[in-house]
């Protein structure tokens, strides 16, 4: 097995590896540190989890380290662009870990917030800046930064850039670039788009391509739990029960609905908070603070706010909301299960989200365990809802054969609960 000695990384960066407990690179980090530290420009096809911070993180700090000049000010060398605060910050205290014996200075710039603590840093010196498109683009044009000594780029998550609707962000960073520098593009999904873009920034590169979507989730022990949409609020309190979830990620596909999910929590009294985009920052990094201090124990977010979380140890994700794209339930539960430890998803599919789950199942190359016995069956099974069907839906809910059902289904789950721990053990059959 290759181990970080064997990369040709200098001893500075070696020691904070050790230090963060890494022994082993993974395998985006085996093959891309090589390259980058030849010199030559990448793209990468990876996704967040797989280490490919590291990957990018590493060789950079080592070049800037070995061509450090400590006369004048600090220039910026080294850029990475990211999409969200989240993951910039992220970003920049990797940067901040394995370049801890550098001597290197890096910051991160991002929006939402007081642009004078960053413009301080900025006019300090820095070696590095980890930044998210809109707001550097705004220092740029107060004249508190500028672009010309950078001879290292990075721009990661490009897909995602892209459905931000970063683009002409990105393109006007660009004109602002010194045509001689290294290049790095960082991609979890390679559509036409993407390749276009990335032939606009690499020259030559190498590429790198790493645990192709369906296979990175392979770990993640994933069930699902059929339920009807206004019992999905009851469904997930029974399931919290669990004392095994000392901490959960809750995907909500709206803001308002992640709302309202912390709302019922605390109501039955369990320590949530919500991150999403009306949320403030440090609103939003409080929150994520609490939650890796495991003082909150839930932590509820949509999709965009939830992108590049990293949390260490975190074992259970849960789909309050199937997702409508089977690439998000990938992402989503690529938040457990990191950098090969054990990982549970468990999702909440009402009768519309049916057809989600089938697009899921066929990304993922395998079908969800489905959980029969739980206290909140899927009682109505209309996906479609024409206001006929709604006043039929309505109609048979009421009738004699439904309450059948239902009494059947409490009966089963009464006689369960007595029998075994329903939660977390979840049937094959479908
Ligand atoms: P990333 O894909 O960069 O977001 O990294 C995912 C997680 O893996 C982070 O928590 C990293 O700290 C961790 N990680 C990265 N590289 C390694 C490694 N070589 N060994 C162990 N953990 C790692």
């Amino acid at each position: 097995m290759i181990q970080f000695s064997s990369l040709n990384i200098i001893d500075p960066i070696l020691k904070s590896l050790e230090e963060e407990g890494y022994t082993t690179p993974t395998p985006i980090q085996a093959q891309a540190i090589p390259i980058v530290l030849k010199g030559t420009d990448l793209l990468g096809c990876a996704q967040t989890g797989t280490g490919k911070t590291a990957a990018f993180a590493i060789p950079i700090l080592q070049q800037l380290a070995k061509n450090k000049s400590f006369a004048g000010k600090r220039k910026a060398r080294a850029l990475i662009i990211t999409p969200t605060r989240e993951l910039a910050i992220q970003i920049n205290d990797s940067f901040k870990a394995y370049g801890r014996h550098t001597g290197l200075k890096s910051t991160v710039i991002f929006g939402g917030v007081n642009q004078n603590p960053q413009t301080r840093s900025l006019r300090a010196g820095v070696d590095i800046i980890v930044a998210t498109p809109g707001r550097l683009l705004d220092l740029m044009n107060q004249g508190h930064v500028n672009l010309r000594d950078v001879g290292f780029f990075v721009l990661d998550e490009a897909d995602r850039m892209l459905d931000m609707g970063f683009i002409h962000d990105v393109n006007k960073l660009l004109d602002a670039l010194p045509r001689n520098r290294q290049s790095l593009f960082f991609s979890a999904t390679m559509p036409p788009e993407i390749v276009k873009l990335s032939n606009t920034i690499l020259d030559n590169p190498m590429k790198v391509s790493v645990t192709p979507v369906s296979s990175t989730v392979d770990i993640i022990k994933q069930s699902v739990y059929f339920v009807d949409k206004p019992k999905k609020n009851a469904l997930l309190v029974e399931v919290l029960k669990n004392p095994e979830i000392k901490t959960a990620l809750v995907f909500s596909r709206t803001k308002h609905g992640a709302d309202k999910i912390v709302r019922h929590l605390h109501k039955n009294n369990i320590k949530a908070e919500a991150i999403h985009g009306n949320k403030g920052q440090n609103a939003r990094q409080r929150a994520l603070k609490n939650f890796k201090a495991q003082t909150t124990r839930i932590l509820v977010a949509t999709d965009i706010a939830a992108r590049g979380i990293d949390v260490d140890n975190l074992s259970y994700v849960i789909n309050y909301d199937t997702s409508n794209i089977a690439e998000t339930y990938v992402h989503r539960i690529g938040r457990t299960g990191r950098a090969g430890a054990k990982g549970t998803a468990i999702s909440f599919c009402n009768a519309e989200e049916k057809e989600f789950l089938k697009d899921i199942e066929k990304l993922i190359k395998k079908s969800i365990s489905v959980v029969e016995n739980h206290p909140f069956p899927l009682m109505d099974h209309n996906p479609i809802k024409t206001t006929q069907q709604q006043g039929n839906r309505n109609q048979s809910r009421r009738g004699p054969r439904a309450q059948e059902n239902k009494n059947r289904n409490q009966n089963n789950w009464n006689k369960n609960k007595k029998k075994k721990k329903w939660y977390g053990k979840p049937s094959t059959s479908r």
